[in-house]
């Protein structure tokens, strides 16, 4: 399951980044049309953060809605999927945002 990798690659760059100090929560943004299902990283999460610095760590996932500016008129529309043309018919758009997978902000445990 592709969810399982990304998964354990987001537990190791929050591990990394907390050095050494517990992390309390991790916030992720996940584009609509990034291709991942939430669910499964919500699943697999707690088992992979189980001993590392993220055990126990709470996941919170932002999903991000598809976005993209058409090149023929200039309007900004919703894209509930990848292939969505604008309103004008055109499909030459430039994607605003939906294809995010980011870590967006990790919480510490305060250092004693
Ligand atoms: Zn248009």
């Amino acid at each position: 399951m592709h969810e399982l990798g990304i998964t354990r690659n987001i537990v190791a760059i929050a591990a990394d980044a907390a050095k050494g100090r517990r992390v309390l929560r991790v916030t992720l943004d996940v584009g609509r049309l990034a291709g991942v299902m939430t669910e499964a990283i919500q699943f697999c999460f707690e088992t992979v953060a189980a001993g590392t610095a993220l055990d126990g760590a709470q996941l919170d996932i932002n999903e991000i809605t598809g976005r993209a500016k058409c090149q023929a008129c200039g309007s900004v529309y919703d894209t509930p999927t990848l292939f969505t043309a604008c309103v004008c018919g055109s499909r030459a758009c430039e994607r605003l945002s939906g294809e995010e997978l980011k870590i967006r902000s990790i919480e510490l445990e305060e250092a004693a």
